[in-house]
């Protein structure tokens, strides 16, 4: 199956912003949009909120935070699509605990894919790539210049 992810102006745009206000430290938040016949279109991106543990080379969300925006998303009719975060340097790829936290929330939901976002910033240049996560292995799907 081909996946291909469509980005809106505005989830890039706040991806952008959490981002450059995270400064050194990593951080993150959900996408949520809808899913289509494999197209990916992420209509939203959140931020951490609050309570959440970031260093300058790891990001861990706050579960509760992140269920009340998932909760509101959905409200709305958006779909819960997968998570973003930054990652230091020019990081593009997963690294092995991202697939193993993914690997985790698969088990945990019924659902057969998730978006993986991961950002990257030099001076004020930020670039989103995107990955699916499946059962069986991650996909690269392109990435975006913020
Ligand atoms: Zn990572």
């Amino acid at each position: 199956m081909t996946y291909s992810v469509g980005m809106t102006g505005n989830a890039l745009q706040a991806i952008r912003n959490e981002t450059i206000r995270a400064g050194s430290l990593e951080t993150g938040g959900g996408l949520f949009g809808n899913e289509q016949r494999n197209r990916f279109t992420v209509l939203e991106a959140t931020g951490p909120g609050t309570h959440y543990d970031a260093s300058g080379v790891h990001f861990t969300p706050n579960t509760e935070v992140l269920h009340r925006q998932i909760d509101d998303a959905e409200r709305r009719g958006l779909v819960y699509l997968g998570e973003w975060h930054r990652h230091p340097g020019t990081l593009t790829v997963p690294s092995d605990g991202d697939m193993r936290t993914f690997a985790h929330m698969l088990d945990q939901m019924p659902i057969h894919n998730l978006l993986m976002g991961i950002a990257t910033r030099i001076g004020s240049e930020v670039n989103f790539h995107a990955y699916v996560v499946q059962r069986d292995g991650c996909t690269a799907l392109g990435f975006f210049r913020v």
